[in-house]
């Protein structure tokens, strides 16, 4: 080779570094190192964490955990050394293998309760726990009473918890058309964006309802992973938009949440 021709082989290797296309996040999303896995990791649901209102109807009695109830819970799960860890975690863990700690826990919480302000967050923290709070947008946006407002959402981010989309109105996300996905999906995905300035990673299914077409728009996201009200507690490298959670219920005291761990481990 010339120096001449050497010169524009260097021009020419530069300008092909810099013409490589940019990766789209959705691209990203898909990249995984091709190998198939399958991970125990209990994502645990939750949603009222409170004292019930004298006047609370059957939905509110079966959506909630009293104080004590999950004070008892996350001083079990610090005794029996579990660590929590967030959908981004799960998630490389299955795409790429990255290790996770000895007993992995995901702790979610729906809706943006202002429980979740008020009671959670300082459990959470007094054990050293993380949660994942899937928000309603649109209900912070209008400082909905009994929900957080972005002030508050801002400080639960603020000390470590993982603020994620549950859409912009808790809406029914089957037998949708795709610009309602959008709105709904994409809009509260923003709203995140915008006021927190970090980008999700994950969705919850407003009362766990989806169908095919929810699937198909959800893998045009940048979103890795959406959890549903399905129970299981293995996930695998594969299934990315329909991922199992275990639902904690007013009944499930202390020998039970122990249960619904050794059994969800034991289905291998
Ligand atoms: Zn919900």
């Amino acid at each position: 080779m010339t120096m001449r021709s050497k010169y524009w082989f260097v021009i020419l290797l530069l300008t092909s570094l810099i013409a490589v296309p940019a990766r789209t996040q959705s691209d990203e999303t898909y990249i995984n190192d091709g190998t198939l896995r399958r991970i125990y990791t209990p994502i645990l649901m939750y949603h009222y964490v409170g004292e019930l209102p004298s006047d609370a109807d059957e939905l509110r009695m079966g959506l909630t955990v009293s104080p004590h109830q999950f004070y008892e819970h996350i001083n079990y799960l610090r005794v029996t050394n579990h660590q929590s860890i967030s959908m981004a975690d799960l998630d490389e863990a299955l795409r790429y293998g990255t290790p996770l700690p000895p007993n992995p826990i995901i702790l979610t919480f729906d809706d943006g309760y202002i429980d979740h302000y008020v009671t959670v967050a300082p459990i959470l923290n007094q054990f050293g726990f993380k949660g994942t709070f899937y928000v309603i947008t649109s209900f912070a946006d209008n400082n909905r009473a009994g929900y957080m407002n972005w002030q508050q959402i801002q400080d639960l981010q603020n000390q470590g918890m993982d603020i994620e989309p549950h859409t912009k109105n808790h809406a029914d996300l089957s037998h949708r058309d795709y610009d309602f996905l959008v709105y709904e999906i994409m809009g509260s995905v923003e709203s995140i964006e915008q006021h927190l300035g970090t980008t999700p990673v994950t969705l919850a299914y407003p009362m766990g309802r989806y169908d095919q077409t929810t699937l198909s728009f959800m893998e045009t996201t940048y979103l890795s992973r959406t959890v549903t009200t399905m129970p299981g507690a293995y996930h695998t490298s594969d299934n990315y938009h329909e991922m199992t959670r275990l639902r904690i219920t007013p009944e499930t005291g202390v020998p039970g949440l122990a249960q619904i761990l050794n059994v969800t481990r034991a289905q291998r």
